[in-house]
C-alpha cells in the first residue's frame, strides 16, 4: 500500500547562516525524509541533492543518520547497465517506527499497526455491541486489543511510536469525547480512562495517544494510505451515523472549533422525520444505516454495521426490489446533501467510505444524478464519486497513518529518542517498549 506524502516546497540552505545548527539539521532531516517518502521510485543521494539544493555531502550525512535511526533503508541495487557501480536508491524503512490505529465503534473494536512505508502489518477486530457497555469497560477491552496489536508489532521488530483512536462522535480538546450519540457517550475523558494502559513508546514530539473523530481519521487514511488522487475531497463514513472528513489541498479541514464534517445532520427535508439531534429531516434519518435497513424491510434485524452493509449488497445484487428502492432513496438523499457541500467548497471527489463502500454500486448513481442536477459547475467540472479504497478499516488505518506522518514531518524527535534510549529504539519480545 503506497503512502502519499505531501512533499512541501524544499528550501535550500540559503538562509542557513541565520539558522541554529540544531535547527538546520532538523530541517535537513525532514527535507530529505519527505523527499524519499514522496518519490515515485527510490531516489539516489545525488538525485536528492539535485532536487533539494542541499550539497551531496550534507545529503550523505543526513541519509546516514536516517539509516542509523531505522527511518530509511537502501533499496536493492538496480541491474548494472554500464561501467561503474549503480547508485543505491533509498526507501522508507519497514522495520523502524510504526503507528497504532485504534477504533471504538457501535458494534466493534479495532486495532491496526501501520509501518513507515504505509503497509498495514496487523489489523485486529473484535465484534461486540458496545451500546450497553459503560465507556470505561469498552476502553478496557480496547486496551486489551491494543496490547495484542502492539505485541505483534514488537515481534516484527517494530516500535509503536504513537497511537490514534477513532471515536464516532465529537471530540474536544485533550481527547474529551463531548458526545458520541450512537454509543451513548457524553463527556467521556478517554485519555484519563486509558492512562493505565501504555499504548506506545515515548517518542519526543509525538503524543502517546490522540483521540479524534472517526470520519476525520478515515479521511486521513484515504489521503495517506489510499490511491493517489485528488487533494481536495469529501470522505463520507456511512454507519448508523453519517460523518464526513473534508480534505482541502491535502490538509484535513477541522473547522474553527474542530467540529466540521457533521454531514449527517444537514437537513434534506426540513419538516421531515425527527432526529436524535433534536432537529428534523436530517440526512442520517434517510441515508443512515438504520433508515436504509428499515426501508429495505430489515428493521430490527440487529445486524452489525459491516454485516448489514454486506446483507444489503447481497439483496441488491440479487435484485431485491425493497433493497434496491431503499438504496436508491438513500442515494438521492445523500446526493442532495453532497451537492450542497460541493457547491460550497468546490470539491472534485466524493469518497463513499465505511458502510457505504460496499453499497457504492447502488448509492453512486443517484448521488451522481443529484450532483449533475444541483451542482452549478457539474457540466464542465465533473465530480468523481467512488468507494473508499480502505473500506470499513479506514479510520483505524488513518489513525495509524497520522502517527507515522508526524515522524516523517519531524524525524528528529524519533531519532533523538531512539539514540538516547536503546530500549525504545530496539523493542523486543523479551523487552517490550
Ligand atoms: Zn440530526
Amino acid at each position: 500500500m503506497a503512502v502519499v506524502w505531501q512533499c512541501q516546497a524544499v528550501n535550500s540552505t540559503s538562509s542557513a547562516g541565520a539558522v541554529r545548527q540544531g535547527s538546520l539539521r532538523e530541517l535537513n532531516l525532514a527535507v530529505v525524509l519527505r523527499r524519499i517518502a514522496a518519490a515515485d521510485r527510490p531516489p539516489s543521494r545525488a538525485e536528492i541533492a539535485a532536487g533539494t539544493g542541499l550539497t551531496r555531502a550534507t545529503v550523505s550525512a543526513v541519509v546516514d543518520d536516517l539509516i542509523a535511526g531505522r527511518l530509511v533503508a537502501e533499496a536493492e541495487p538496480a541491474p548494472r547497465t554500464g561501467a561503474g557501480r549503480p547508485a543505491r536508491g533509498l526507501v522508507l524503512a519497514g522495520d523502524g517506527p510504526a503507528g497504532l490505529g485504534l477504533e471504538v465503534n457501535v458494534d466493534y473494536l479495532a486495532a491496526c499497526v501501520v509501518d513507515l512505508t504505509g503497509t498495514v502489518r496487523h489489523h485486529l477486530v473484535r465484534r461486540a455491541d458496545l451500546r450497553p457497555v459503560p465507556p470505561a469497560d469498552a476502553l478496557d477491552r480496547l486496551a486489551t486489543l491494543a496490547a495484542e496489536a502492539r505485541a505483534a508489532a514488537v515481534r516484527d521488530g517494530l516500535t509503536v511510536a504513537g497511537a490514534a483512536l477513532a471515536v464516532p462522535g465529537l471530540v474536544g480538546d485533550g481527547g474529551l469525547v463531548r458526545l458520541a450519540p450512537n454509543l451513548g457517550w457524553r463527556d467521556v475523558d478517554v485519555p484519563a480512562l486509558l492512562a493505565g494502559h501504555p499504548l506506545a513508546a515515548p517518542v519526543d514530539g509525538i503524543p502517546p495517544l490522540v483521540v479524534d473523530n472517526e470520519a476525520n481519521l478515515a479521511a486521513l487514511g484515504e489521503l495517506h494510505a489510499g490511491p493517489p488522487g485528488s487533494a481536495s475531497f469529501l470522505h463520507i463514513t456511512g454507519e448508523i451515523g453519517i460523518g464526513a472528513g473534508i480534505v482541502l489541498d491535502g490538509v484535513l479541514y477541522r473547522g474553527a472549533r474542530g467540529w466540521s464534517g457533521e454531514i449527517g445532520h444537514i437537513p434534506v427535508q426540513p419538516q421531515g422525520r425527527p432526529c436524535r439531534c433534536g432537529g428534523r429531516g436530517c440526512l442520517e434519518r434517510y441515508a443512515g444505516q438504520e433508515a436504509i435497513l428499515a426501508a429495505a424491510g430489515l428493521a430490527g434485524a440487529d445486524l452489525p454495521a459491516d454485516t448489514a452493509a454486506t446483507r444489503l449488497a447481497d439483496l441488491a445484487g440479487a435484485g431485491d426490489p425493497a433493497a434496491l428502492a431503499a438504496l436508491a432513496d438513500a442515494g438521492t438523499a445523500l446526493g442532495v446533501a453532497v451537492s450542497g457541500v460541493v457547491n460550497l467548497l468546490d470539491l472534485d471527489t466524493v469518497v463513499l467510505g465505511g458502510g457505504y463502500a460496499p453499497l457504492a454500486p447502488w448509492l453512486r448513481p443517484p448521488v451522481v444524478e443529484e450532483i449533475s442536477r444541483r451542482v452549478l459547475t457539474a457540466a464542465w467540472s465533473p465530480v468523481t464519486v467512488r468507494p473508499a479504497a480502505l473500506g470499513a478499516s479506514s479510520a483505524a488505518v488513518g489513525g495509524a497513518a497520522s502517527v507515522i506522518r508526524r515522524i516523517v514531518e519531524r524525524p528528529v524527535g524519533w531519532l533523538a529518542t531512539s539514540s538516547t534510549s536503546g530500549s525504545t529504539a530496539r523493542c523486543t519480545t523479551a523487552s517490550p517498549c
